[in-house]
């Protein structure tokens, strides 16, 4: 048999081992960047078109590379960074497989001029798909500049899987973060389409952080800081009353890597305990340091994954630093002399805008009623100002024993319950007109959770905050595909920040947002202005149903079309709907269940889950026999 074996020729074995180091746009832009960082830059610009699919330009004003080094960077396992196996076990540096450069260059078209200091010509070299094109001397700043084209021209298939461009750019923007908030010391820009997207001079951490997610976070910080003999902990955490109820901002740092680890975000989680309102996260900023020799950065190609010798310690060790550094700020203001004064708030005032105070007189309000007052109309929901919530939080933990033993109880109307169970005795149920078509029978409320009525053939026990979901789902779908919805406009606009990330996935949801009947003056600088809002919620509600609209469609803002209508129709179904623990008068309660009913697809909520269960008489009866 003749001999079949043959090696792979370089540009084959380039094109395979990028499969592994570039997956999109944004993993060439983190290979980049970590480039010019182990480079020295103190200046870095990125330039992105059509979120990477058509450039990627890295601009450092780092050391730079000689004629030679810069034809042998693009040869695989080409790197300046370690020269044996041990170095691996100590490194400083970001890369050290020597394999991005040869990758990227083996699936694009790639421009590279480069001028080492005290050398008055750089070299400029052309490389396509491997193959070097062109090299010649030229005049260039001392520094490197990349430029990434046409990223897998060669590989059609991999072109066609990338996702749309709102969803590789969330990617690219969240590696630009993730780098700029390490090296708060490295000036850092960052364009799109020639749009400026981020301008972050070189600072403290704490003004990078506010530089890059707008500057209401100042006030939010509190700092963490502990120094032990297997690690040094700094940074920030965000305060507990600013939680976001389903995202937060999470970045673990290790020896200025950004990692990703579920074990130390739960002790984060953990020192927050008690904190926190219902389903809310943390955020933070945190910083660890420690031996390189205790860590192995080696085990995951993209290297957010991270081995730590002495997880265990590590975790108690975050934890408690985490809970002092709350702990703190619980008891007094937190001083901090690293603080830039001209982040202070006082300063940031002159030039807001000055909404009018608001007077909110609650009509039903009644002073020898001990209870809560129910709600008027499951339409008309009642959100809480998170802001007010805050101090009460500091008690959570105390109460919290109590607010169990009551919640585990079954809550029943007393005064109803009673009336009602005499007046079902003599108009039985089962004699009612029945069907789903109009609830005048009596309906109860479970556990201030399910909603419970009569059916001809027996009960029906519906979840109060899924059924009213698939409600308000059907109902915006509608409102948005016919853009009927009608707008209440607002005396004052509601302005509010966001970061510029932020900012640029509300624009994409503008023509929906507005069909839902809400509408917008100007959007820019960090804010966005409401100046009309659907009749159907309330100007406190908006802040929250934009947060929850954010936070779904982080990273999947889908084209527009009929996924973006529904996706916007879920996420605010989801937010305005009746909670569970909420009480419900009978109105409220006959009229979700009429409502329900009346929906083209009553039996699941908009995420796919039941609302309503059916008990029928026969199975009743054989319980009791
Ligand atoms: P690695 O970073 O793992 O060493 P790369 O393929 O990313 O491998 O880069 C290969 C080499 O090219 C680096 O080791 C470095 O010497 C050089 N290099 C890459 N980018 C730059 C830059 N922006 N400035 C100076 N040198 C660079
Ligand atoms: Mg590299």
């Amino acid at each position: 048999m003749a001999d079949i074996i043959k090696l792979l020729p370089d540009h084959v074995a380039n094109q395979i081992a990028a499969g592994e180091v570039v997956q999109r746009p944004a993993s060439v832009v983190k290979e980049l960047l970590e480039n010019s960082i182990d480079a020295g830059a103190s200046t870095i610009k990125l330039i992105v078109k059509d979120a990477g699919k058509t450039l990627i330009q890295i601009i450092d004003d780092g050391k730079g590379m000689t004629d030679t080094d810069a034809r042998m960077s693009f040869e695989r396992h080409a790197t300046s960074k370690i020269t044996n196996a041990d170095d691996l076990f100590n490194l400083t540096t970001k890369g050290f497989r020597g394999e991005a450069l040869a990758s990227i260059a083996a699936v694009a078209h790639v421009e590279l001029k480069t001028r080492p200091e005290g050398q008055d010509l750089g070299s400029q070299i052309t490389v396509e798909g491997s193959k070097v094109i062109q090299q010649e001397p030229c005049a260039t700043p001392k520094g490197t500049s990349l430029a990434v084209k046409n990223l897998f021209f060669n590989i059609p298939a991999r072109r066609n899987f990338l996702k749309s461009n709102n969803v590789e750019m969330r990617h690219i923007i969240d590696e630009f973060q993730r780098v700029a908030l390490a090296h708060p010391d490295i000036a850092m820009q960052m364009y799109h389409n020639d749009g400026e997207l981020f301008h972050l001079s070189s600072g403290k951490l704490k003004q990078r952080i506010v530089g890059i997610f707008g500057g209401k976070t100042n006030e939010k910080l509190v700092p963490v800081k502990e120094e032990t003999d297997i690690v040094k902990i700094s940074g920030y955490v965000v305060k507990p009353e600013f939680a976001k109820k389903t995202r937060g901002e999470q970045f673990f740092f290790v020896n200025n890597r950004f990692i990703k680890s579920a074990y130390l975000n739960h002790a984060v989680s953990a020192a927050f305990d008690g904190l926190l309102p219902d389903r809310a996260r943390s955020s933070y900023f945190l910083y660890l340091e420690v031996d390189p020799g205790s860590i192995d950065i080696n085990i995951h190609p993209t290297k957010t994954e991270i081995k730590f010798d002495d997880e265990h310690s590590l975790y108690a060790m975050l934890r408690s630093t985490v809970k002092h550094s709350l702990g703190q700020f619980n008891i007094a203001p937190v001083l901090d002399f690293d603080r830039d004064r001209s982040l202070d708030t006082p300063y940031n005032y002159k030039d807001k805008f000055a909404a009018a105070p608001q007077i909110k007189v609650d009509r039903t309000f009644n002073p020898f009623e001990n209870v809560a007052p129910p709600k008027k109309g499951v339409q008309m929901p009642h959100f809480e100002k998170p802001q007010t919530e805050g101090w009460e939080q500091l008690y959570e933990g105390l109460q919290k024993e109590n607010i169990q033993a009551e919640g585990s109880k079954l809550t029943y109307e007393s005064e109803q319950v009673t009336g009602d169970l005499f007046k079902s005795g003599d108009t039985a149920p089962a004699g009612r007109a029945g069907g789903f078509a109009k609830a005048e029978a009596t309906t109860y409320q479970l556990q201030n959770k399910y909603v419970v009525t009569t059916i001809k053939s027996g009960m029906v026990i519906i979840h109060q905050h899924r059924a009213h979901q698939r409600v308000l789902y059907e109902e915006l779908l509608k409102n948005i595909t016919l853009a009927s919805s009608v707008s209440q406009q607002l005396l004052f606009p509601l302005v509010l920040s966001y970061s510029p990330s932020e900012l640029g996935l509300l624009l994409q949801l503008k023509e929906g947002l507005e069909n839902t009947g809400f509408l917008f003056g100007s959007i820019k600088d960090e804010t966005l202005e409401v100046t009309g809002i659907p009749t159907a919620l309330t100007e406190a509600e908006v802040p929250i149903i934009l947060e929850q609209l954010l936070s779904d469609l982080e990273n999947e803002v889908p084209d527009v079309g009929f996924s973006q209508t529904d996706a916007l129709a879920k996420s605010m179904a989801k937010s305005i709907a009746v909670k569970t623990g909420e009480r419900l008068d009978e109105t409220s309660r006959e009229h979700l269940v009429n409502s329900l009913f009346a929906c083209k697809e009553p039996s699941f909520s908009p995420s796919n889950r039941t609302t309503f269960i059916t008990i029928t008489s026969d199975e009743l009866e054989r319980k009791f026999q």
